[in-house]
């Protein structure tokens, strides 16, 4: 029996728990699920995220490989979700970009960006009666759009909802508010450092898969492999240590407007700020979101709730009368480079920077995981040999 800890129950933990849980027969695997919040896991970026899906809609904001990665897990997100119990919200209708006259300028820049490095990818110029046919209420207020047919859109929180029944349903073990001090690499195996009900206790696992997002961050992690220096802290040289691991803060929020009907993602190009409209079915939207270098976690400021509301209410006067419902801040993992990251030493695997892109790739990196466990199986099989 292999026994293998996932640290932190966001987005990657739940599916990476589940599906390695669901390899036990096969590969005899044991896996033990860490979170330091309750299973509701309202601390995570996953929580707090729009679920939009939208590789080109991003492409302003990201590598190729992103947008890569992007379309490819459009592809998966059915089987996964497909192999849950409950219904989640997803769907591929396209998503639509909008900028208003004044701003013509970045609507430009948007398109030809796209023309020139996404060829391969359908994008649709929309004049004023198309839009109107394709949306009517934002038909109203604009000339032209960018009609990007193949991007998407998840229900977020209603996936961790599902991932948590069945996670709970097939009995995979999940320590919820266990919250991870330290990982410890040994010379076999790590040992976790725990806090549960104000007691500090300690478990080995034979592999650690690290997907604690921004909180990677502030914990240690510990190799025996490096040398220590006089303070006792491990080295910089550490690969283990997640240095250049940042946190950009991230604000939206949650309206309800019944008298809005909008039915697809709605990105508004602006010089100052991207502003997305997602709607979440029954009246509700997410408008979002602030991107801003930060590690404050504290609640929305007046400046973002103006830009928020007063950008929802240029794309659609009905969000005049909308209900604030929520207003949301987390932190989005990130590296230097805003590239995600699947980090192996020894017996610890981390997952992380997946940054504002989440949901878009989650699938790939999944596969990408799944793929250095395997290794890792076999390498710990050699080791024995
Ligand atoms: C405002 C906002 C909007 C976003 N919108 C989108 C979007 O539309 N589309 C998209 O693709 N992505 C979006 N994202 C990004 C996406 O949410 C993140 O990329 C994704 O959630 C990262 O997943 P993760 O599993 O690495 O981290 P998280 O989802 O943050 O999960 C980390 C988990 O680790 C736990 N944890 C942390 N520290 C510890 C510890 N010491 N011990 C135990 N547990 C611990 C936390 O409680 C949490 O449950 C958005 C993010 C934000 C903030």
């Amino acid at each position: 029996m292999t026994c293998i800890a996932v640290v932190g129950a966001g987005l990657m933990g739940r599916l990476i728990a589940l599906s390695l849980h669901r390899e036990r027969a096969k590969h005899g695997y044991q896996v033990t699920l860490f979170d330091k919040d309750d299973k509701s896991g309202h601390q995570s970026a996953a929580y707090a995220a729009a679920g939009l899906l939208t590789p080109l809609g991003e492409s302003m904001h990201s590598e190729a490989n992103i947008v890569e990665m992007g379309f490819e897990s459009l592809k998966l997100w059915p089987a996964i979700l497909a192999s849950l119990d409950e219904y989640t919200f997803f769907q591929q209708e396209g998503a639509i970009m909008v900028s208003h006259e004044q701003d013509k300028g970045d609507y430009l820049r948007v398109k030809r960006y796209l023309e020139k490095h996404y060829p391969q990818y359908p994008v649709q110029q929309l004049n004023r009666q198309q839009l109107l046919q394709l949306e009517p209420e934002i038909g109203r207020s604009f000339n032209q759009a960018l009609y990007l047919p193949e991007e998407g859109q998840i229900g977020n929180r209603k996936l961790l909802i599902a991932l948590r029944h069945q996670l709970e349903k097939e009995q995979v073990n999940w320590l919820s508010q266990h919250h991870v001090l330290s990982i410890n690499q040994q010379t076999k195996g790590c040992q976790l450092t725990y806090q549960f009900q104000d007691k500090s206790q300690q478990a080995n696992f034979d592999l650690v898969i690290d997907c604690r997002g921004i909180g990677a961050k502030k914990s240690a992690i510990n190799s025996a492999n490096f040398s220590t220096n006089i303070s006792g802290n491990s080295s910089v040289n550490d690969p283990s240590k997640l240095v250049d691991l940042r946190a950009v803060r991230g604000e939206l929020m949650q309206l309800y407007a019944p008298d809005v009907h909008i039915t697809r993602p709605i990105r508004l190009m602006h010089p100052r700020y991207q502003l997305y409209i997602a709607p979440k079915g029954k009246g509700f939207y997410v408008v979002g979101a602030t991107e801003i270098e930060s590690e404050d976690n504290s609640p929305m400021t007046v400046r973002s709730a103006m830009e928020l509301l007063s950008a929802a209410y240029s794309v659609h006067p009905g969000f005049a009368e909308a209900n604030i419902r929520q207003h949301v801040c987390q932190l989005r993992p990130a590296f230097n480079d805003n590239q995600p990251k699947v980090k192996v030493s020894n017996d610890l695997i981390q997952i992380n920077g997946l940054y504002r892109h989440g949901f878009l790739i989650a699938p790939v990196m999944l596969e990408q995981v799944k793929q250095s466990v395997r290794q890792w199986v076999k390498g710990s099989i050699a080791a024995v040999c």
